[in-house]
C-alpha cells in the first residue's frame, strides 16, 4: 500500500462560545477517519480554527464590555480545552483573526479579482442609525409579511415557515436598539459566482468529485444544466464599518464578509502549522516541505474537508470556485454528515438543557463512551441520528463494557494463575492470521467509507465469537486441575490475543482505551499491520487494572438535569415562581437572549391552596389570550389566595410546562426575595392589562 498524505479539515467553530454537542459530533466523526489514516501509515495533517469574524462577535464582545480579540481569546481556550479532553488529535488549532488569514483572504481575493469575478454594485440595507451600524438579517425584526406574526427575524418566519428579505418585514425594529432602521444606500463588492465560466467548472468539478449522492443532487438543483440554466446568483462578499474582519485591500471602509475569509481559515492554519515548524516536527509526519510547496496545484496532496449539511452551498460551490479561480489546489472530496438530535423518553423529565460536552465532563462521563456511541450511529449519509439516553446505557454497559473489556477481565484472572506468562495452543497461530487479517481488511473499508456504524457492528460479531469461545472452553473449569489448567491459560491466552485485535479494529474510536490495553498487554503501540501478529508463547502481561467503567444511570439524570418524578418539594425559589433574590451577579445576557423571555402581564383569576403542598399555591392566570393557565407558585408562605385574586403580576409565558407533584406548571410569576424571610409578588404600575408585554 502506498503511503498517501492527507490534509483534514473540520467545520471551523464561531467563537462566539463553548463547543456545543454538534461540533463535538464532527470532530468525533472526523478524528476516527483521521485516526483510521494514521494507523494505515498514511500521513495525515488534520487542522482547525476559530471562525472569529462577523458582527455577533462583535455584539457580542461588545455586550460583556471586552474586546472581540479577549472574547475569541477566552473561547479559543475554552475550545482547545475541549478538543483534548475528546481526545480529538488535531495537529493545529489557530484562529481566522490571524496575519496568514489576512494574507491569504486578500491574495484569494487580488486573485479573483484578476480573473475578473468581482464587481460593485449599491444596495439598499437597513441600517440603525442609533447604533451607526447597517443591520445583519438577524439583527431586525418585525411583522411577518405573510402570516403577520409579531417579532420575526429580518429573514424568515417561525410561525408560517416562509423566508422573505428583511425590507419585507412590516413594523421592523433594530434588535439592538429598537429604532425602525432606516434604508440606505451603500457599494458592495460581489463574487460573480453566476459567471458561466464558474458555472461551467462547477459543474465539471462536482461531477468529478466523488461527493455524497445527496450531495450531488443538491448541488445539481442549484447549477442546473446547459438547458434549464443554474440558479446561482452573485455573493456579496464585501460588509461596512463597523466590523470585526479582515479589511478589503483596495476598498477602504469595507470589510470581507465572515463567510468568505472563514473556510480560508483552514490554509491559514495550515500554513501556521508549517510556518512555525510544527509540521516538520511531527513525528508521524516529518514534513519537510513549505506550505507552498504542499499546496501547490500539482501537489499529490489529497485534501479533505468534513462539515455539516447546513454548510454544502458554502464548501461546494463558493469554496472550489474561490480556489480554482485564485489558481489553487482543489479539494478531494467533502463530506457532509447530518446532526444529532436528543431524544427518548427521558428527555420530557428534562429541564431542556439540552446534550453540553462541558457538562457530560462535568459530571464525570467517559468521552470514550460518547466517541463510542457516535461511532456506532454514523454512517457515510447525509442523515440525523438521535442521541438516546437509554440506547447509550445499554450500548455502553451492555456491549462495551459487557462485551469487550469483560473478556480481558475474564480471561486475565487465570493467567494471572501461571505468572502472567502467555502459553500457545495448536490452532492458535492459523486462526489468528486468517481472522484477523480478514477483519482488519472489511472494516478497514468500513472506516475508510465513514460507515462507523458498520464497522462497530462487525466488530461486535467478533467480540460476540471470542465470549462463545471463552464460554465453550470453560477455563474456569480446566483451571481446578493442575492436569488442565495449561489448557485453561491457552485458551485465555487466546481470548487475550483476540482482544489485541479487538483493540486495534477499535483504536480509531478509543484511542485511550487502547493506551490502557498495551500497557497491560506490555506491548508497543499497535497499528493495523499488527492485526495478523500475535503475541508469542512466553510473553509476560501485566497485572489486569480495570479498563473502562460502565455508566451509572445516575450520571444520565445529572447530565440532563432530568426531574426526578414525582417532584420533590419546591423551595420558596423553585417551582413557578422566579424569585429575584439579593445573590451576586450572574453572567451578563445579550439583548438577544433577553428578548427571547415571553414577559407578559398576568391577571391572577382564581388562586387556591393545594392538598399536601407546603409551601405552594395554585394559581390561574389570564394573559389575554383565550385560554387560562396554571402556575404553581412557591408563595404560600407569604400570601393568603383570597389577597391574590384580581391583581395583576408579570409572568414568564413561554416557559416550557413542567410537570410537578400537584399538576403541569405553566409558566411562572415573579417575585422577590432576599437572604432573609419574605417573597414580595411584582406588580405593574396602574394602567397595565392582561396580556402586555413586559420589555
Ligand atoms: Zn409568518
Amino acid at each position: 500500500m502506498s503511503r498517501r498524505t492527507l490534509f483534514v479539515t473540520t467545520a471551523l467553530p464561531y467563537a462566539n462560545g463553548p463547543f456545543h454537542i454538534g461540533h463535538i459530533m464532527e470532530y468525533i466523526q472526523a478524528d476516527i477517519w483521521v485516526r483510521f489514516q494514521r494507523l494505515q501509515g498514511h500521513t495525515v495533517h488534520f487542522v482547525g480554527a476559530d471562525d472569529t469574524h462577523g458582527a455577533p462577535i462583535m455584539l457580542r464582545a461588545e455586550a460583556d464590555s471586552i474586546t472581540p480579540e479577549e472574547l475569541i481569546g477566552r473561547v479559543a481556550e475554552s475550545h482547545q480545552r475541549d478538543y483534548a479532553r475528546f481526545h480529538l488529535s488535531f495537529d493545529n488549532w489557530y484562529t481566522t483573526h490571524s496575519p496568514e488569514n489576512i494574507d491569504l483572504s486578500q491574495s484569494i481575493y487580488r486573485g479573483l479579482k484578476d480573473a475578473g469575478l468581482v464587481y460593485a454594485k449599491a444596495i439598499e440595507q437597513f441600517y440603525d442609525p442609533v447604533k451607526g451600524m447597517f443591520l445583519p438579517d438577524r439583527y431586525i425584526k418585525g411583522e411577518c409579511p405573510k402570516c403577520g406574526t409579531k417579532d420575526q427575524y429580518g429573514d424568515a418566519c417561525e410561525n408560517c415557515g416562509s423566508t422573505y428579505a428583511p425590507t419585507d418585514l412590516k413594523n421592523p425594529y433594530s434588535v439592538l436598539t429598537g429604532v425602525k432602521p432606516e434604508l440606505r444606500r451603500s457599494e458592495h463588492l460581489f463574487f460573480r459566482l453566476s459567471d458561466p465560466k464558474v458555472v461551467a467548472f462547477l459543474r465539471e468539478w462536482t461531477t468529478a468529485t466523488p461527493l455524497q449522492p445527496e450531495v450531488k443532487n443538491k448541488i445539481a438543483e442549484w447549477l442546473g444544466d446547459d438547458e434549464t440554466g443554474s440558479k446561482l446568483s452573485d455573493w456579496d462578499i464585501s460588509r461596512d464599518a463597523p466590523y470585526f474582519g479582515i479589511e478589503i485591500p483596495d476598498a477602504p471602509g469595507k470589510y470581507f464578509y465572515v463567510w468568505l475569509d472563514a473556510p480560508i481559515g483552514y490554509l491559514a492554519s495550515l500554513k501556521n502549522y508549517f510556518d512555525t515548524g510544527k509540521a516538520r516536527a511531527n513525528p508521524t509526519a516529518r514534513e519537510t516541505r513549505t506550505f507552498e510547496e504542499f499546496v501547490a496545484l500539482d501537489s499529490e496532496v489529497e485534501q479533505y474537508h468534513f462539515i455539516g449539511k447546513d454548510i454544502v452551498y458554502f464548501h461546494t460551490l463558493f469554496w472550489p470556485a474561490m480556489l480554482k479561480f485564485a489558481g489553487r489546489k482543489l479539494p478531494t472530496n467533502v463530506f457532509v454528515h447530518g446532526f444529532i438530535q436528543v431524544s427518548g423518553e427521558k428527555m420530557s423529565k428534562s429541564r431542556g438543557t439540552g446534550l453540553s460536552p462541558q457538562r457530560y465532563l462535568e459530571v464525570g462521563m467517559n468521552p470514550e463512551w460518547l466517541r463510542y456511541y457516535i461511532a456506532a450511529k454514523l454512517n457515510d449519509r447525509v442523515e440525523d441520528f438521535d442521541f438516546t439516553p437509554d440506547d447509550f446505557v445499554a450500548r455502553v454497559n451492555s456491549d462495551l463494557v459487557g462485551k469487550l473489556v469483560n473478556i480481558a477481565a475474564r480471561s486475565a484472572r487465570f493467567i494471572a494463575q501461571s505468572g502472567n506468562k502467555l502459553e500457545r495452543g495448536q490452532d492458535f497461530e492459523v486462526r489468528h492470521r486468517i481472522s484477523a487479517s480478514a477483519a482488519g481488511e472489511l472494516i478497514g473499508q468500513y472506516y475508510d467509507r465513514r460507515e462507523f456504524g458498520r464497522a462497530i457492528r462487525e466488530i461486535m460479531v467478533l467480540a460476540d465469537q471470542t465470549n462463545e469461545y471463552y464460554d465453550r472452553m470453560k477455563p474456569w473449569e480446566l483451571a481446578r486441575e493442575p492436569g488442565t489448567l495449561p489448557r485453561a491459560i491457552e485458551v485465555c491466552s487466546e481470548c487475550l490475543d483476540d482482544f489485541r485485535i479487538l483493540t486495534i479494529l477499535l483504536k480509531p474510536v478509543l484511542p485511550e482505551l487502547a493506551r490502557g490495553v498495551e500497557s497491560f498487554l506490555n506491548i508497543g503501540a499497535q497499528s493495523w499491520v499488527d492485526l495478523p501478529r500475535h503475541l508469542p508463547a512466553g510473553h509476560v502481561i501485566n497485572a489486569y487494572a480495570h479498563l473502562m467503567s460502565r455508566v451509572d444511570p445516575k450520571q444520565i439524570d445529572a447530565l440532563f438535569d432530568i426531574v426526578p418524578d414525582p417532584s420533590p418539594q419546591p423551595s420558596p425559589s423553585g417551582g413557578g415562581v422566579g424569585a429575584a433574590t439579593t445573590v451576586g451577579p450572574v453572567a451578563t445576557i445579550s439583548i438577544d437572549d433577553f428578548s427571547k423571555v415571553d414577559l407578559r402581564i398576568a391577571k391572577i383569576v382564581n388562586a387556591e391552596h393545594v392538598d399536601g403542598a407546603d409551601k405552594l399555591l395554585k394559581l390561574t392566570l389570564d394573559v389575554g389570550d383565550d385560554r387560562h393557565r396554571t402556575v404553581f407558585a412557591g408563595i404560600k408562605s407569604a400570601y393568603k389566595p383570597e389577597d391574590l385574586i384580581g391583581r395583576l403580576t408579570p409572568m414568564v409565558a413561554n416557559l416550557a410546562p413542567r410537570k410537578m407533584k400537584f399538576g403541569v406548571s405553566e409558566g411562572m410569576v415573579l417575585a422577590a426575595s432576599g437572604d432573609g424571610s419574605g417573597i414580595f409578588l411584582l406588580a405593574p404600575d396602574s394602567g397595565a392589562t392582561p396580556g402586555m408585554r413586559v420589555k
